[in-house]
């Protein structure tokens, strides 16, 4: 995935990567379900580069509740400052200085991609916010059976001694 710097011209610039490309720069991350195509908007104010967009990128993840894999919509944000060599005096802390002389007038951009797909994943992976997990008894996924465990197997066995205090008050 690269960006030729020395075809832009002042202003607008835009550029867009194929789907496939986007699969398969991403897929070092995570398993790649599809990708919609990317339409990089490209500014340029002199030496700047104002490099922004968006694309949305399905995923396939395992549940940390049930383990079961799922597949997760994404939207994948991009946006970033660069500057074609040296600044003089202080620069800014999000504005990254890139040398295109020293790379054929190109500026390659898989790193950035990656970022902001891993920016976009969320927290916690969960197949559906009422997963009900695998029972920490039998291990049966609740989502699907009901198994015979007695109830409080079933509990997480971190709360064991909350629960027994609890207990002991009554
Ligand atoms: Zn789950
Ligand atoms: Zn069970």
């Amino acid at each position: 995935m690269r960006i030729k710097i020395d075809k832009l011209k002042e202003g607008g610039n835009s550029e867009v990567f194929e789907a496939g490309e986007i699969s398969e720069v991403l897929s070092t991350e995570k398993k790649i379900v599809r990708a919609d195509e990317l339409c990089l908007n490209i500014e340029k104010s002199n030496d700047y580069l104002h490099i922004h967009g968006s694309c949305s990128v399905c995923c396939e993840d395992s549940c940390d509740r049930c383990a079961e894999n799922f597949e997760s919509e994404l939207i994948v944000n991009i946006d970033y400052y660069f500057h074609i060599g040296e600044i003089e005096g202080a620069a800014a802390d999000d504005v990254e200085i890139i040398y295109p002389d020293e790379s054929n007038g190109e500026l390659v951009f898989d790193d950035h991609l990656k970022e902001s797909f891993i920016l976009a994943l969320p927290l916690k992976n969960l197949c559906s916010g009422d997963c009900r997990g695998l029972c920490v008894g039998c291990g049966a996924n609740l989502n699907l059976e009901k198994c015979s465990c007695p109830d409080k197997d079933k509990t997480d066995p971190r709360w064991d001694t909350l629960t027994k205090l609890l207990n002991t008050d009554k």
